[in-house]
Protein backbone atom coordinates (compact mmCIF):
# COMPACT_ATOMS: atom_id res chain seq x y z
CA UNK A 1 0.00 0.00 0.00
CA UNK A 2 1.05 3.42 -0.84
CA UNK A 3 0.59 5.27 2.76
CA UNK A 4 2.98 1.72 3.93
CA UNK A 5 5.19 2.90 2.12
CA UNK A 6 5.47 6.32 2.93
CA UNK A 7 5.52 5.35 6.35
CA UNK A 8 7.92 3.46 6.15
CA UNK A 9 10.16 6.16 3.87
CA UNK A 10 9.65 8.52 6.75
CA UNK A 11 10.97 6.12 9.42
CA UNK A 12 14.12 5.46 7.12
CA UNK A 13 14.40 9.39 7.03
CA UNK A 14 14.40 9.23 10.80
CA UNK A 15 17.42 6.69 10.97
CA UNK A 16 15.07 3.54 11.60
CA UNK A 17 16.62 0.58 9.48
CA UNK A 18 14.33 -1.49 7.39
CA UNK A 19 14.85 -4.38 9.76
CA UNK A 20 13.78 -2.65 12.97
CA UNK A 21 10.55 -1.14 11.12
CA UNK A 22 9.51 -4.76 9.98
CA UNK A 23 10.03 -6.53 13.18
CA UNK A 24 8.27 -3.74 14.67
CA UNK A 25 5.64 -4.20 12.71
CA UNK A 26 4.96 -7.96 13.24
CA UNK A 27 5.09 -7.16 16.38
CA UNK A 28 2.48 -4.34 16.65
CA UNK A 29 0.33 -7.00 14.17
CA UNK A 30 0.35 -9.61 17.70
CA UNK A 31 -1.56 -6.54 19.52
CA UNK A 32 -4.49 -5.88 17.76
CA UNK A 33 -6.86 -7.68 20.50
CA UNK A 34 -4.69 -6.01 22.98
CA UNK A 35 -4.99 -2.82 21.61
CA UNK A 36 -8.50 -3.29 21.02
CA UNK A 37 -8.86 -3.83 24.83
CA UNK A 38 -7.17 -0.68 25.62
CA UNK A 39 -8.92 1.31 23.79
CA UNK A 40 -12.60 0.21 25.50
CA UNK A 41 -10.76 0.95 29.24
CA UNK A 42 -10.29 4.23 27.22
CA UNK A 43 -13.73 4.60 26.33
CA UNK A 44 -15.28 4.24 29.76
CA UNK A 45 -12.75 6.75 31.19
CA UNK A 46 -13.62 8.92 28.90
CA UNK A 47 -17.42 9.15 29.77
CA UNK A 48 -16.17 8.83 33.26
CA UNK A 49 -14.57 11.91 33.08
CA UNK A 50 -16.98 13.99 30.91
CA UNK A 51 -19.58 12.38 33.10
CA UNK A 52 -17.60 14.27 35.84
CA UNK A 53 -17.26 17.71 33.88
CA UNK A 54 -20.73 17.70 33.38
CA UNK A 55 -22.15 17.26 36.77
CA UNK A 56 -19.81 19.68 38.31
CA UNK A 57 -21.22 22.25 35.34
CA UNK A 58 -17.74 23.11 33.97
CA UNK A 59 -18.04 26.34 31.87
CA UNK A 60 -15.84 29.16 30.10
CA UNK A 61 -15.59 31.15 33.33
CA UNK A 62 -14.02 27.86 34.76
CA UNK A 63 -10.27 28.97 32.53
CA UNK A 64 -10.51 32.78 33.47
CA UNK A 65 -6.91 33.97 35.15
CA UNK A 66 -7.17 34.35 38.83
CA UNK A 67 -4.53 36.08 41.13
CA UNK A 68 -3.97 37.13 44.89
CA UNK A 69 -5.32 35.38 47.33
CA UNK A 70 -7.53 33.53 45.06
CA UNK A 71 -10.65 33.72 46.99
CA UNK A 72 -13.70 32.87 44.99
CA UNK A 73 -11.42 30.88 42.63
CA UNK A 74 -14.31 29.55 41.08
CA UNK A 75 -12.62 27.86 38.40
CA UNK A 76 -9.78 25.44 40.81
CA UNK A 77 -13.10 25.04 43.22
CA UNK A 78 -15.00 23.37 40.27
CA UNK A 79 -12.37 21.49 38.92
CA UNK A 80 -11.82 20.19 42.66
CA UNK A 81 -15.67 18.90 41.99
CA UNK A 82 -14.85 17.61 38.92
CA UNK A 83 -11.68 15.71 40.49
CA UNK A 84 -14.45 14.47 43.06
CA UNK A 85 -16.33 13.27 40.86
CA UNK A 86 -14.03 11.05 38.82
CA UNK A 87 -12.34 9.69 41.72
CA UNK A 88 -16.11 9.42 43.61
CA UNK A 89 -15.29 11.25 46.94
CA UNK A 90 -16.49 13.67 48.99
CA UNK A 91 -14.01 15.99 48.41
CA UNK A 92 -10.50 16.86 46.60
CA UNK A 93 -7.66 19.16 46.70
CA UNK A 94 -6.11 20.06 43.11
CA UNK A 95 -3.53 22.81 42.99
CA UNK A 96 -0.54 24.22 41.12
CA UNK A 97 0.93 24.79 44.50
CA UNK A 98 1.28 21.26 45.26
CA UNK A 99 4.39 20.73 43.25
CA UNK A 100 5.14 17.55 42.60
CA UNK A 101 3.76 13.84 43.33
CA UNK A 102 6.30 13.61 46.32
CA UNK A 103 4.94 17.10 47.53
CA UNK A 104 1.16 15.77 47.19
CA UNK A 105 2.43 12.49 49.39
CA UNK A 106 4.37 14.48 52.14
CA UNK A 107 1.78 17.12 52.54
CA UNK A 108 -1.34 14.46 53.11
CA UNK A 109 1.11 12.22 55.30
CA UNK A 110 1.65 15.87 57.50
CA UNK A 111 -1.73 16.77 57.48
CA UNK A 112 -3.12 13.43 58.77
CA UNK A 113 -0.90 12.47 61.16
CA UNK A 114 0.26 13.99 64.82
CA UNK A 115 3.07 13.77 67.20
CA UNK A 116 3.01 10.21 68.78
CA UNK A 117 1.33 8.77 65.68
CA UNK A 118 2.60 5.75 63.49
CA UNK A 119 2.85 5.55 59.88
CA UNK A 120 2.57 1.64 58.69
CA UNK A 121 3.45 1.33 54.94
CA UNK A 122 1.95 -2.46 53.86
CA UNK A 123 3.57 -2.66 50.56
CA UNK A 124 6.82 -2.98 51.68
CA UNK A 125 9.48 -0.01 51.06
CA UNK A 126 7.99 3.44 49.78
CA UNK A 127 9.30 4.93 46.84
CA UNK A 128 12.82 6.57 47.06
CA UNK A 129 11.65 10.43 47.59
CA UNK A 130 9.03 9.52 50.03
CA UNK A 131 12.14 8.18 52.44
CA UNK A 132 13.40 11.72 53.93
CA UNK A 133 10.14 12.25 54.20
CA UNK A 134 9.55 9.73 56.66
CA UNK A 135 12.85 9.80 57.86
CA UNK A 136 13.79 6.28 56.56
CA UNK A 137 17.09 8.43 55.57
CA UNK A 138 17.57 11.36 58.37
CA UNK A 139 16.66 14.97 57.15
CA UNK A 140 15.37 18.44 58.01
CA UNK A 141 11.71 18.71 59.15
CA UNK A 142 10.98 14.69 58.38
CA UNK A 143 7.85 13.22 59.92
CA UNK A 144 10.34 11.38 62.29
CA UNK A 145 11.97 14.71 63.74
CA UNK A 146 8.10 15.40 64.57
CA UNK A 147 7.88 12.43 67.01
CA UNK A 148 5.88 10.39 64.10
CA UNK A 149 7.23 6.81 64.12
CA UNK A 150 6.95 4.73 61.04
CA UNK A 151 6.37 0.82 60.80
CA UNK A 152 6.77 -1.24 57.35
CA UNK A 153 5.19 -5.08 56.36
CA UNK A 154 7.13 -6.25 53.14
CA UNK A 155 5.68 -8.22 50.94
CA UNK A 156 5.89 -11.53 50.37
CA UNK A 157 7.97 -13.15 48.57
CA UNK A 158 5.49 -13.38 45.27
CA UNK A 159 4.68 -9.65 45.59
CA UNK A 160 1.53 -10.09 47.40
CA UNK A 161 0.40 -8.69 50.79
CA UNK A 162 1.68 -10.14 53.69
CA UNK A 163 -2.02 -10.46 55.79
CA UNK A 164 -0.72 -12.17 58.85
CA UNK A 165 2.58 -9.49 59.52
CA UNK A 166 0.39 -6.64 58.65
CA UNK A 167 -2.25 -7.82 61.66
CA UNK A 168 0.77 -8.12 64.05
CA UNK A 169 2.35 -4.59 62.72
CA UNK A 170 -1.15 -2.65 63.41
CA UNK A 171 -1.12 -1.14 67.12
CA UNK A 172 -3.04 1.52 68.93
CA UNK A 173 -0.81 3.90 67.16
CA UNK A 174 -1.27 3.25 64.01
CA UNK A 175 -2.50 5.92 62.20
CA UNK A 176 -2.36 6.14 58.55
CA UNK A 177 -1.54 2.93 56.55
CA UNK A 178 -0.23 3.68 52.88
CA UNK A 179 -0.24 1.58 49.82
CA UNK A 180 1.82 2.57 46.86
CA UNK A 181 -0.52 1.43 43.84
CA UNK A 182 2.45 1.36 41.30
CA UNK A 183 5.62 -0.50 41.31
CA UNK A 184 7.58 2.72 40.73
CA UNK A 185 11.33 1.81 40.20
CA UNK A 186 11.20 -1.83 41.90
CA UNK A 187 10.35 -5.14 40.42
CA UNK A 188 8.02 -6.42 42.22
CA UNK A 189 4.70 -6.65 40.26
CA UNK A 190 2.02 -3.13 40.72
CA UNK A 191 -1.10 -3.81 42.43
CA UNK A 192 -4.78 -4.20 40.73
CA UNK A 193 -7.27 -2.04 41.83
CA UNK A 194 -8.84 -5.02 43.54
CA UNK A 195 -6.10 -5.88 45.47
CA UNK A 196 -5.86 -2.53 46.83
CA UNK A 197 -9.30 -2.94 47.83
CA UNK A 198 -8.51 -6.68 49.63
CA UNK A 199 -5.96 -4.44 51.73
CA UNK A 200 -7.77 -2.08 52.89
CA UNK A 201 -10.91 -4.23 54.11
CA UNK A 202 -8.68 -6.12 55.97
CA UNK A 203 -7.05 -2.95 57.40
CA UNK A 204 -10.14 -1.47 58.15
CA UNK A 205 -11.78 -4.77 59.96
CA UNK A 206 -8.32 -4.61 61.77
CA UNK A 207 -9.36 -1.15 63.01
CA UNK A 208 -11.89 0.84 60.95
CA UNK A 209 -10.55 4.32 62.20
CA UNK A 210 -7.23 3.74 60.66
CA UNK A 211 -6.92 6.60 57.57
CA UNK A 212 -5.78 4.43 54.17
CA UNK A 213 -4.14 6.37 51.41
CA UNK A 214 -3.27 5.22 48.53
CA UNK A 215 0.09 6.46 46.60
CA UNK A 216 -1.91 6.79 42.96
CA UNK A 217 0.94 7.88 40.52
CA UNK A 218 1.20 6.29 37.25
CA UNK A 219 -2.05 4.21 37.99
CA UNK A 220 -4.83 6.87 37.18
CA UNK A 221 -7.39 5.66 34.40
CA UNK A 222 -5.43 2.36 33.69
CA UNK A 223 -7.86 0.43 35.08
CA UNK A 224 -11.92 0.93 35.37
CA UNK A 225 -11.71 1.67 38.97
CA UNK A 226 -9.77 3.99 41.18
CA UNK A 227 -8.78 3.20 44.92
CA UNK A 228 -11.23 5.20 46.09
CA UNK A 229 -13.57 2.92 44.84
CA UNK A 230 -12.27 0.34 46.79
CA UNK A 231 -12.27 1.92 50.69
CA UNK A 232 -9.28 4.11 49.89
CA UNK A 233 -10.21 7.64 52.18
CA UNK A 234 -7.25 9.34 50.33
CA UNK A 235 -5.52 9.09 46.59
CA UNK A 236 -3.06 11.42 45.76
CA UNK A 237 -1.04 11.31 42.82
CA UNK A 238 0.55 14.25 40.67
CA UNK A 239 -0.43 16.08 37.72
CA UNK A 240 2.44 15.11 35.45
CA UNK A 241 1.76 12.28 35.32
CA UNK A 242 -1.41 10.52 33.67
CA UNK A 243 -3.89 12.73 35.35
CA UNK A 244 -2.49 16.02 33.87
CA UNK A 245 -2.77 14.31 30.29
CA UNK A 246 0.79 16.19 29.22
CA UNK A 247 -0.66 19.55 29.28
CA UNK A 248 -0.83 20.51 33.35
CA UNK A 249 2.70 22.21 33.44
CA UNK A 250 2.94 21.33 37.42
CA UNK A 251 0.16 20.46 40.28
CA UNK A 252 -0.41 17.16 42.51
CA UNK A 253 -4.22 16.42 43.52
CA UNK A 254 -5.78 14.70 46.68
CA UNK A 255 -8.95 13.22 46.63
CA UNK A 256 -10.86 11.86 49.74
CA UNK A 257 -13.15 12.15 52.57
CA UNK A 258 -14.04 15.62 53.84
CA UNK A 259 -12.37 15.92 56.86
CA UNK A 260 -9.24 14.86 55.42
CA UNK A 261 -9.46 17.39 52.77
CA UNK A 262 -9.52 20.00 55.01
CA UNK A 263 -6.97 18.99 57.00
CA UNK A 264 -4.67 18.71 54.40
CA UNK A 265 -5.51 22.09 52.98
CA UNK A 266 -5.10 23.82 56.23
CA UNK A 267 -1.84 22.13 56.29
CA UNK A 268 -0.78 23.25 52.27
CA UNK A 269 -2.29 27.04 53.27
CA UNK A 270 -2.76 27.51 56.79
CA UNK A 271 -5.42 26.19 59.36
CA UNK A 272 -8.09 28.80 59.34
CA UNK A 273 -7.43 29.39 55.43
CA UNK A 274 -7.84 26.05 54.30
CA UNK A 275 -9.27 25.78 50.80
CA UNK A 276 -9.82 29.83 50.79
CA UNK A 277 -7.13 30.52 48.89
CA UNK A 278 -4.52 29.67 46.65
CA UNK A 279 -5.05 31.88 43.25
CA UNK A 280 -4.58 29.00 40.14
CA UNK A 281 -3.13 32.06 38.07
CA UNK A 282 -3.95 31.26 34.54
CA UNK A 283 -3.38 27.33 34.51
CA UNK A 284 -6.79 26.14 35.13
CA UNK A 285 -7.50 25.29 30.92
CA UNK A 286 -4.34 23.28 30.91
CA UNK A 287 -5.77 21.26 34.19
CA UNK A 288 -9.46 20.81 32.53
CA UNK A 289 -8.05 19.94 28.61
CA UNK A 290 -5.24 17.53 30.50
CA UNK A 291 -7.93 15.64 32.49
CA UNK A 292 -10.39 15.77 29.87
CA UNK A 293 -7.17 14.13 27.71
CA UNK A 294 -6.31 11.71 30.49
CA UNK A 295 -7.80 8.92 29.35
CA UNK A 296 -6.85 8.32 25.56
CA UNK A 297 -2.96 9.58 26.50
CA UNK A 298 -2.92 6.82 28.72
CA UNK A 299 -4.01 4.19 26.47
CA UNK A 300 -1.22 5.46 24.09
CA UNK A 301 1.30 5.19 26.75
CA UNK A 302 -0.28 1.61 27.79
CA UNK A 303 0.04 0.58 24.33
CA UNK A 304 3.62 1.61 24.05
CA UNK A 305 4.35 -0.68 27.37
CA UNK A 306 2.56 -3.71 25.74
CA UNK A 307 4.60 -2.84 22.95
CA UNK A 308 8.05 -2.36 24.46
CA UNK A 309 7.41 -5.98 26.40
CA UNK A 310 6.77 -8.09 23.65
CA UNK A 311 9.30 -6.40 21.47
CA UNK A 312 12.02 -6.84 24.35
CA UNK A 313 10.80 -10.43 25.38
CA UNK A 314 11.30 -12.02 21.78
CA UNK A 315 14.45 -11.03 21.57
CA UNK A 316 15.31 -12.40 25.12
CA UNK A 317 15.46 -9.79 27.54
CA UNK A 318 13.76 -10.02 30.87
CA UNK A 319 10.80 -7.72 30.92
CA UNK A 320 7.99 -6.66 34.09
CA UNK A 321 5.21 -6.98 33.06
CA UNK A 322 5.79 -9.38 30.70
CA UNK A 323 3.86 -9.40 27.40
CA UNK A 324 0.75 -10.68 28.10
CA UNK A 325 0.49 -9.87 31.74
CA UNK A 326 -2.61 -7.40 33.01
CA UNK A 327 -1.63 -4.08 33.38
CA UNK A 328 -2.13 -1.85 37.08
CA UNK A 329 0.23 0.95 36.16
CA UNK A 330 1.95 2.38 32.74
CA UNK A 331 5.64 1.35 33.66
CA UNK A 332 7.93 -1.15 31.71
CA UNK A 333 10.81 -2.90 32.94
CA UNK A 334 13.32 -3.97 30.58
CA UNK A 335 16.48 -5.58 31.93
CA UNK A 336 19.15 -5.24 29.68
CA UNK A 337 21.83 -6.85 31.16
CA UNK A 338 24.82 -4.36 31.00
CA UNK A 339 25.62 -0.79 31.04
CA UNK A 340 26.13 -0.37 27.30
CA UNK A 341 22.50 -1.64 26.83
CA UNK A 342 20.87 0.77 29.39
CA UNK A 343 22.72 3.45 27.76
CA UNK A 344 21.75 2.66 23.87
CA UNK A 345 18.24 2.52 25.15
CA UNK A 346 17.57 5.40 26.54
CA UNK A 347 19.92 7.03 23.76
CA UNK A 348 17.39 5.98 21.51
CA UNK A 349 14.27 7.02 23.36
CA UNK A 350 16.26 10.82 23.39
CA UNK A 351 16.86 10.69 19.57
CA UNK A 352 12.54 9.87 18.77
CA UNK A 353 11.64 13.20 21.22
CA UNK A 354 10.35 16.35 19.65
CA UNK A 355 12.51 18.35 22.45
CA UNK A 356 16.55 17.82 22.70
CA UNK A 357 16.76 14.96 20.27
CA UNK A 358 19.88 16.44 19.59
CA UNK A 359 21.31 16.12 22.36
CA UNK A 360 23.09 12.15 23.75
CA UNK A 361 21.85 11.73 27.48
CA UNK A 362 24.68 10.55 29.89
CA UNK A 363 24.78 8.94 32.80
CA UNK A 364 25.33 10.95 35.93
CA UNK A 365 25.75 10.75 39.92
CA UNK A 366 22.47 11.41 40.96
CA UNK A 367 22.51 12.97 44.69
CA UNK A 368 20.62 9.94 46.80
CA UNK A 369 21.11 7.82 44.53
CA UNK A 370 24.51 4.98 44.89
CA UNK A 371 25.09 4.50 41.35
CA UNK A 372 25.16 6.63 38.13
CA UNK A 373 21.57 6.85 36.41
CA UNK A 374 20.90 7.70 32.59
CA UNK A 375 17.90 9.26 31.73
CA UNK A 376 16.21 10.03 28.68
CA UNK A 377 13.76 12.71 28.16
CA UNK A 378 12.63 15.45 25.79
CA UNK A 379 9.66 16.82 27.17
CA UNK A 380 7.22 20.08 26.94
CA UNK A 381 6.96 20.19 30.54
CA UNK A 382 10.23 19.38 32.44
CA UNK A 383 10.58 15.78 34.30
CA UNK A 384 7.22 15.17 33.14
CA UNK A 385 7.19 11.53 33.05
CA UNK A 386 3.48 10.81 31.26
CA UNK A 387 5.65 11.94 27.88
CA UNK A 388 8.12 9.64 26.70
CA UNK A 389 11.07 9.25 29.09
CA UNK A 390 13.26 6.45 30.37
CA UNK A 391 16.08 5.95 33.26
CA UNK A 392 17.88 3.11 34.55
CA UNK A 393 20.59 3.15 37.47
CA UNK A 394 23.80 1.90 35.87
CA UNK A 395 24.06 -1.00 38.16
CA UNK A 396 23.49 -4.98 38.05
CA UNK A 397 20.63 -5.98 36.92
CA UNK A 398 21.10 -3.04 34.41
CA UNK A 399 17.44 -2.72 33.87
CA UNK A 400 15.96 0.34 32.38
CA UNK A 401 12.36 1.73 33.77
CA UNK A 402 10.18 3.25 30.40
CA UNK A 403 7.14 5.03 30.58
CA UNK A 404 4.89 7.30 28.70
CA UNK A 405 3.95 8.96 25.69
CA UNK A 406 1.78 11.27 24.94
CA UNK A 407 0.55 9.33 21.68
CA UNK A 408 0.66 6.13 20.96
CA UNK A 409 2.69 6.50 17.55
CA UNK A 410 5.24 8.49 19.27
CA UNK A 411 5.73 5.54 21.67
CA UNK A 412 5.86 3.35 18.93
CA UNK A 413 8.94 5.14 17.34
CA UNK A 414 10.55 5.82 20.61
CA UNK A 415 10.80 1.87 21.37
CA UNK A 416 11.71 1.33 17.69
CA UNK A 417 14.38 4.17 18.07
CA UNK A 418 15.88 2.29 21.06
CA UNK A 419 16.24 -0.64 19.42
CA UNK A 420 18.12 0.58 16.30
CA UNK A 421 20.68 2.21 18.63
CA UNK A 422 20.95 -1.46 20.19
CA UNK A 423 21.00 -3.04 17.00
CA UNK A 424 23.73 -0.13 15.64
CA UNK A 425 25.82 -1.18 18.93
CA UNK A 426 25.70 -4.91 17.81
CA UNK A 427 24.04 -5.79 20.84
CA UNK A 428 21.08 -7.39 19.13
CA UNK A 429 21.90 -8.93 16.12
CA UNK A 430 19.05 -10.99 14.33
CA UNK A 431 15.26 -10.33 14.76
CA UNK A 432 13.21 -13.23 15.25
CA UNK A 433 10.83 -14.06 12.44
CA UNK A 434 7.17 -14.13 14.21
CA UNK A 435 4.50 -16.41 13.29
CA UNK A 436 1.68 -14.53 12.45
CA UNK A 437 -1.35 -16.83 12.56
C1 LIG B 1 6.58 9.62 40.64
C2 LIG B 1 6.15 8.95 41.88
C3 LIG B 1 6.19 9.62 43.10
C4 LIG B 1 6.75 11.00 43.27
O1 LIG B 1 6.31 11.93 42.37
P1 LIG B 1 7.23 13.15 41.92
O2 LIG B 1 6.29 13.97 41.12
O3 LIG B 1 8.36 12.59 41.13
O4 LIG B 1 7.70 13.85 43.14
C5 LIG B 1 5.75 8.93 44.20
N1 LIG B 1 5.31 7.66 44.12
C6 LIG B 1 5.28 6.99 42.96
C7 LIG B 1 4.78 5.58 42.92
C8 LIG B 1 5.70 7.61 41.81
O5 LIG B 1 5.67 6.95 40.65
Amino acid sequence: MKLDQMIQDYYREMGIAQEVYAYGTQVEETLVSRFRQIDRMAELNQIKVINAMQKARVNAECFHYASGYGYNDFGRDTLEKVYANVFHTEDALVRPQITCGTHALALTLMACLRPGDELLSVAGKPYDTLEEVIGIRPSCGSLAEYGITYSQVDLLEDGSFNFEAIRNAITEKTKLVTIQRSKGYQTRPSFSVEQIGEAIRFVKQVRPEIICMVDNCYGEFVEEKEPSDVGADLVVGSLIKNPGGGLAPIGGYIAGRRNLIEQCAYRLTSPGLGKEVGASLGVMQSFYQGLFLAPTVVAGALKGAVFAANVYERLGYPVIPDGKEERHDIIQAVTLGSAEGVIQFCKGIQAAAPVDSHVAPEPWAMPGYDSEVIMAAGAFVQGSSIELSADGPIKPPYAVYFQGGLTWEHAKFGIMMSLQKLWEAGMVKEFPSLDLK
